[in-house]
């Protein structure tokens, strides 16, 4: 909870330590060649820190000490009991830090503090600390061969894993890939996003105190083509987790195919459709989860139903209720416990955003609220909550992620014509009905092609069920008991007892 006023988190602010250094091998370090880029807080335009900038040489190092410390075993063969009980104390170091963390995020990110608080931080706490408990609880297999015959199927670690994350929810993100793969006993290294690099370098110093042995974890802040691209390309990476853009995910592939044949998983993009049918038990509440399923985190989520399609008899009533309801969410100083939608992450993100309300203009959608870029006078990134009625699918903002918040929305009369309309997307990750019929909303979730339905709500969901798409939302699950199989070898031992 947020108990702390606007002026306490800027003194906090201007104390606050930045870590700048990558972490290799249990210790902080400047990129060999001293390259360095600049972090921007981008609720000021402001420089945060100049953050090192890791070159393959760098990425080298890294992947050596993480095989290392992987074959020695001083992690991989420990007892499934003394990983849980290191990656329980690190969930309890990031909760006794968690104030801390959350303006870290804030600062690099944009997003607003209080929701780094609420949701960020005790996401990230409750990830580790699940993974930890889960470990020593998985049992493996054996096969119903004849009595000459013992065959097991026993689950191991593949090795050297590496997390390629974004920027929109920095730490959870990756808590959501380097908690299973630690867990599993994997040595992990992780590449935070440029845009956000120094929540994860705090966590890497917190993981060292929880207990794990050097160059188990390792974090190397840098740019998605040279840092991102020579983790891809190693001959010694046996994994690698990606979440981010779906053209990304697509060179992630290419890397791998042109180096070691490592297995990538890909979380990618999304232009998640959410319908409401003109039986929904409850508009008022389905207006509010409509806003804040495009606003939140503005708009900067992957999962965001950017595309409201509403039936006919209800689109009026229901559109001025959304629109109430983004007018009530206008971007705010990030540190200010009452915001509830922050700055974009960058000014090339912000120009990305406006770019698409133009093209919306100029394809001939309606302007309902919002269009527009605000506080300037502060030098940070914000835009306007932005919805626009949309006569035709056709157009570019319908069809293309913006990563903003900016929302279209669409009439339908038919079942058959909403499910038609939310499926016509070359993405698949999530998707939201609203109806008290309960055949039809078995029906429509069976009919819609993505990865996470919700039905009557939005965004819902718990570390107990998987996330991921379809489609070129990507593959492979973030998430429950699932996500432990992406980060590890199934083995089959045939021993023969005659
Ligand atoms: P991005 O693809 O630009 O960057 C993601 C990561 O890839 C960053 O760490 C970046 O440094 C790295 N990268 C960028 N270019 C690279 C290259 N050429 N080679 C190697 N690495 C490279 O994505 P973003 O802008 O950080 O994040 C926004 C995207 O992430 C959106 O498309 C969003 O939908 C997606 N996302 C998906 C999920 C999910 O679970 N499916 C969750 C959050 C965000």
């Amino acid at each position: 909870m947020n108990t702390l006023d606007l002026a306490t988190w800027q003194e906090r602010a201007r104390a606050v330590k930045l870590r700048h250094q990558a972490f290799i091998n249990g210790r902080f370090v400047d990129a060999q060649g001293g390259q360095t880029f600049a972090t921007i807080n981008p609720a000021t335009g402001q420089k945060l820190a100049d953050v090192a900038a890791c070159q393959s040489s760098d990425v080298d190092a890294a992947v050596t000490a993480a095989r290392q410390a992987f074959e020695s075993g001083v992690w991989s063969r420990q007892h499934p009991r003394d990983r849980k009980r290191v990656l329980l104390r690190l969930a309890a170091l990031i909760e006794q830090h968690s104030e801390e963390l959350a303006l870290l995020e804030s600062l690099d990110m944009g997003k607003p503090i209080s929701d780094a608080l609420a949701y960020d931080l005790p996401e990230t706490v409750k990830c580790f600390a699940w993974y930890g408990e889960a470990i020593d609880k998985q049992y493996d297999e054996i096969a119903p061969t004849g009595p000459e015959t013992l065959a097991t199927i026993t689950r191991e670690p593949v090795g050297v894993v590496v997390a390629v994350v974004p920027w929109n929810y920095p730490l959870m993100m990756a808590s959501w890939k380097i908690a299973p793969a630690l867990a599993a006993g994997n040595s992990v290294l992780l590449k935070p996003a440029e845009q956000s690099p120094l929540s994860a370098l705090r966590l890497a110093e917190l993981a060292a105190e929880a207990g794990l042995p050097a160059g188990v974890f390792n974090v190397l802040p840098g740019l998605g083509p040279v840092t991102g691209q020579a983790l891809g390309l190693h001959m010694d990476v046996d994994c690698l987790a990606f979440t981010g853009s779906t053209a990304t995910g697509k060179r992630f592939m290419a890397y791998s195919s042109q180096s070691n044949l490592k297995r990538v998983w890909l979380e990618c993009g999304g232009k998640s459709p959410h319908i409401v049918f003109d039986d929904c038990p409850d508009l008022e509440k389905a207006a509010q989860a409509a806003a804040v399923g495009i606003f939140s985190n503005q708009g900067e989520v992957c999962i965001a139903g950017s595309r409201l399609y509403v039936q006919n008899g209800i689109y009026d009533t229901f559109m001025e209720k959304v629109a109430q309801f983004a007018q009530g969410m206008q971007p705010g100083d990030p540190l200010d416990p009452s915001t509830t939608m922050g700055a974009i992450v960058d000014e090339a993100q912000m120009r990305n955003v406006l770019g698409y309300i133009e093209s919306g203009l100029i394809e001939g959608a309606t302007l309902r609220t919002g269009g527009g870029q605000t506080r300037l006078a502060t030098g940070g990134f914000y835009v306007e909550p932005t919805i626009f009625d949309c006569p035709r699918q056709t157009m570019r903002i319908v069809n293309e992620e913006i990563f903003g918040p900016v929302l279209t929305a669409q009439r339908f009369d038919t079942e058959d014509e909403a499910v038609a309309l939310a499926n016509d997307s070359i993405y698949g990750l999530g998707a939201g009905l609203w109806t008290a019929q309960l055949g039809r909303a078995h029906r429509v979730a069976r009919r819609l092609r993505a990865g996470l339905v919700w039905v009557n709500c939005y965004f819902d969901g718990d570390i107990s069920v998987p996330f991921g798409g379809v489609k070129q939302s990507g593959f492979g699950r973030d998430k429950s008991l699932h996500a432990l199989d992406k980060y590890c070898d199934l083995k089959t031992t045939w021993i023969n007892l005659l």
